[in-house]
C-alpha cells in the first residue's frame, strides 16, 4: 500500500529531514514510527499527504506515485489519509457532532448518511453522551478520541497518528493506544509516530521503524502471527448500542441550532 524508495527531503540551507529512506507498509499493518524529536517522523507524514514534495526518491500510495499527483488533485489524495495530531486540532467553534461531521459535509454527503456515520463513530469511541459539547468542555483523552473519529469519518484506508498521546497522562495514553489498535483490527492501516515509552511498551509485538537523524536505524518486523499484546477493555470497548443511537437521534432533532456551518456549500455541491 505504501512504498518509500530512497526518499530524501532536504530543507535549505543544510538539513535533510529524511535522508535516503526506503520501506514498505502493507494493507492492514500497524506500524510504530519511533525516534527522538527531530528524527523525521512528521516529515514522513507530510511527504505521505503531499504537504511536502520529496526532494528525491519515489513514494507510492496504492500503486500511485504521489510525487506525480497534480496540485489540483492533492485534496483528493489527502482525504485518503486520516491524520491525528498531538494537539487534536478540533475546531473550537463547532460542537463535537459538527467537528466529526464537517469532513463528510465538505465532500457533499447527504444529511441522513452523515447522521448515521457520525452516530456510529461516536459509538465506536464511546462518546455519544458528549456529542453536543464543545471541544473546550472535553478532557484531553476525549478530545483525542473525537479527533480519531473525525479522521475516520470519510473512511480513509490509512490513519497516520502523529504523537497522538504527547499531551496525555499515561492511563489516557494507553486508552488511545488501545483504541487505535481496535481500529486497526477492523482493517485500517495505522502508522503511529511516537516516542512515548508507554505506547512503545503497549505495542511491543508490532513492527517498529526507528528513525535517527532522518535515517532508518532499525526496521523490526514482527514474528509471524504476532499481534500486539493489547488488552481491549472498559471505555474503549464499544458495541453498537441501540439506546445510544436512539438517544442521539432524538437529541439531534431537538437541538434547534443543529446546523452545519457549511450547509450552503454542501447544497451547492449536491
Ligand atoms: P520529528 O517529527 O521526528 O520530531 P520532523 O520531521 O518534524 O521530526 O523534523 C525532522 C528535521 O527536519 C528536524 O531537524 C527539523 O528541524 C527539520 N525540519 C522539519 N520541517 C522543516 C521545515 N519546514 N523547514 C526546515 N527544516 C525542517
Ligand atoms: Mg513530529
Amino acid at each position: 500500500m505504501i512504498k518509500f524508495t530512497s526518499v530524501s527531503k532536504y530543507f535549505p540551507p543544510d538539513s535533510y529531514a529524511v535522508n535516503d529512506i526506503s520501506f514498505d507498509i502493507d494493507d492492514g499493518e500497524l506500524v510504530l514510527l519511533t525516534g527522538p524529536s527531530g528524527s523525521g517522523k512528521t516529515t514522513i507524514m507530510k511527504l505521505l499527504t503531499r504537504e511536502h514534495l520529496a526532494t528525491s526518491g519515489d513514494i507510492f500510495f496504492a500503486d500511485k506515485n504521489i510525487n506525480e499527483i497534480k496540485q489540483s488533485q492533492i485534496h483528493e489524495h489527502k482525504r485518503k489519509i486520516g491524520v491525528i495530531f498531538q494537539d487534536y486540532k478540533l475546531l473550537p467553534e463547532l460542537n463535537i457532532w459538527e467537528n466529526i461531521a464537517l469532513p463528510l459535509s465538505i465532500i457533499g454527503k447527504k444529511q441522513e448518511e452523515i447522521e448515521q456515520r457520525v452516530t456510529d463513530l461516536l459509538t465506536l469511541i464511546s462518546l455519544t453522551d458528549k456529542a453536543f459539547l464543545f471541544p473546550k468542555q472535553l478532557s484531553g483523552g476525549e478530545a483525542q478520541r473525537i479527533s480519531i473519529a473525525r479522521a475516520l469519518s470519510t473512511g480513509p484506508t490509512i490513519i497516520f497518528a502523529d504523537e497522538p498521546t504527547g499531551n496525555l497522562d499515561r492511563e489516557t495514553a494507553l486508552e488511545i493506544g488501545k483504541l487505535l489498535q481496535k481500529i486497526n483490527s477492523f482493517g485500517t492501516t495505522i502508522i503511529l509516530a511516537t516516542h512515548d515509552h508507554d505506547i512503545m511498551e503497549l505495542f511491543k509485538g508490532v513492527r517498529q521503524i526507528e528513525l535517527e537523524k532522518g535515517k532508518i536505524k532499525k526496521d523490526t518486523k514482527p514474528k509471524k502471527e504476532s499481534k500486539p499484546d493489547v488488552k481491549s477493555k472498559s471505555d474503549v470497548e464499544s458495541k453498537p448500542d441501540v439506546d445510544d443511537k436512539k438517544k442521539i437521534k432524538s437529541k439531534l432533532k431537538e437541538t434547534k441550532d443543529y446546523k452545519l456551518k457549511n450547509t450552503d456549500k454542501k447544497n451547492k455541491t449536491k
